[in-house]
């Protein structure tokens, strides 16, 4: 699909609704404008609203909902090199890295198409109640009913796949707000909904400024709950925003992986490099801080700079190219002051540490301390610190010193410290003998403290977008 010059429209009650201000979207590699998307207003943000308000009064039986979301699936899968891509252009991700994300955002929506067949509350033994003898219970998940979903750049399909994906399911109308940097995949995924009979209001797209949109859908009492994927400091201002409404916030990470002196070293190493760089590093569990056992701490270093200079980085439509550009130049720029940063105050770039425009080389940093920026802070970018530590209560306590909590990698052959960590360490995840990178998309995932609320993979997410209603029978 060649975009350049398009002009891409607002999807409102299941139909395209141009607007009057245009914004570009880039190619993140080349610069060039490959779309226009329209700039939504508050009467386009009301529109959706109504919209969606409006099919919740139609019925859309569980069955219709898994048809038309195993359609949108498959559809999905026969336009998967489209979808590829776009996205290597409009993030600037590898194209064989595009390629699974499309494969991902497939399976995404055939799991959200099973589970609406699978919503179900549970009996209540309320008649075990001593004045309760001749009453039964059970409860119901009913839809929460408008839903606001808001998503980041980094993923922008298999994510909004995450949230339309069981918002549907679950029988809600979901209005999904794409990131300005990368709406393509959102709108022209929301062609195939269209496609496939979604019924009108159900879905709306809107594009354009994040700020606004966001505030025109909060100010509305019609949106019941509000699904959010993003950065910690935009997390809170939506759910302070958001009052008492249900909030799902999937937020930031510094993420830690422990390399134990039990370690499979070449498996770790090669693990490591791998998601540390992904996507150039722009992922929410990117392995960001590596501790390693002092005793393996040496050939470990060796082999992870072994297997990271040897990543190709470059244009992103190249099928070689392994690591492309970040979203911006500006965010290579701010990483390359991080890591000048941590340099002076020490730090030695044991590999990468070069920026050519929105490029920045996969690094690895030793001699770090823990209140530097490149370890406290996340980075969000292909800079991996690699740090040395005794004991395993030590290296506990040094993951659990982070304000955030997604997930943590451990690997070990040690079962005693497998199950150990799995105690003590504050995530929503721990992978034992794989990275903090590991995801599939039926699992549950999400974070604690600074890292969000709630949980996705459609199950869960359902879980989220569903009230528990107890009905009660006087027999
Ligand atoms: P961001 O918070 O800048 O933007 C996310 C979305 O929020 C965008 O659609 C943006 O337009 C919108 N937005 C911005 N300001 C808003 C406001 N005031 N009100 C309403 N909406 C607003 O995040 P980003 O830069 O796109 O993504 C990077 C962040 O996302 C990182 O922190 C990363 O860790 C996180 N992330 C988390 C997960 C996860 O599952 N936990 C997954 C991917 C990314």
């Amino acid at each position: 699909m060649d975009l350049k010059q398009e002009e891409l429209a607002l999807f409102i009650e299941g139909e395209w609704t141009k607007s009057m201000e245009m914004e570009p979207v880039f190619d993140k590699y080349t610069g060039e404008t490959i779309a226009c998307v329209s700039t939504c207003t508050k009467d386009d943000v009301r529109h959706a609203i109504a919209s969606a308000k409006e099919a919740q009064n139609h019925a859309f039986a569980p069955y219709d909902r898994y048809r038309v979301l195993k359609e949108v699936s498959e559809q999905l899968k026969a336009n998967q090199e489209e979808f590829a891509l776009l996205l290597a252009a409009e993030v600037g991700k590898p194209i064989a890295e595009a390629r699974g994300e499309v494969g991902r955002a497939v399976l995404t929506l055939e799991i959200s198409a099973e589970e609406a067949k699978r919503i179900h509350g549970m009996g209540v033994p309320i008649e075990a109640a001593p004045d309760s003898p001749n009453r039964q219970a059970f409860t119901r998940r009913v839809p929460v009913g408008v839903i606001a979903a808001i998503t980041p750049f980094n993923v922008p399909l298999n994510l909004v796949c995450h949230k339309v994906g069981p918002g549907l399911a679950a029988g809600n109308s979901v209005i999904l707000k794409p990131a300005e940097t990368t709406p393509l995949c959102a709108l022209r995924l929301a062609e195939l909904f269209r496609q496939a009979g979604l019924p009108k209001g159900r879905l709306n797209v809107l594009t354009g400024d994040g700020p606004s949109i966001g505030d025109w859908l909060l100010e509305s009492e019609a949106v019941k709950m509000v699904t959010f994927t993003g950065s910690p400091k935009v997390g809170k201002l939506l759910r302070e925003k958001a009052g008492l409404r249900k909030v799902a916030l999937e937020l930031g990470n510094n993420s830690a992986t422990i390399v134990h002196a039990d370690a499979h070293l070449d498996v770790a190493a090669n693990l490591v490099a791998q998601k540390s760089f992904n996507n150039a590093g722009q992922v929410c569990i990117s392995v960001q801080r590596v501790f390693v056992h002092e005793t393996v701490f040496t050939p470990f270093l060796e082999k992870l700079v072994s297997s990271t200079e040897g990543l190709v980085v470059g244009d992103p439509k190249n099928e070689a190219t392994q690591v492309g550009p970040m979203i911006a130049e500006k965010e290579a720029v701010r990483i390359e002051s991080w890591v000048n940063e941590a340099v002076k105050e020490g730090a030695k770039v044991e590999v990468g540490g070069k920026r050519d425009g929105a490029l920045f080389t996969p690094t690895i940093l030793t001699n770090v301390k823990e209140t530097m920026k490149v370890c406290s802070e996340e980075v969000f970018g292909p800079v991996v610190s690699v740090l040395p530590y005794s004991t395993e209560d030590e290296v506990i306590e040094k993951v659990n010193q982070s304000r955030y909590g997604l997930q943590a990698g451990l690997f070990t052959n040690s079962l005693s410290f497998a199950m150990k960590a799995a105690e003590q360490i504050e995530v929503g995840g721990l992978i034992v003998n794989d990275t903090s990178g590991y995801r599939v998309d039926q699992m549950p995932y999400g974070g604690v403290k600074q890292s969000g609320t709630g949980k996705e993979g459609p199950r869960y997410a359902i879980e989220e977008m569903t009230e528990e209603r107890l009905v009660v029978l006087n027999l």
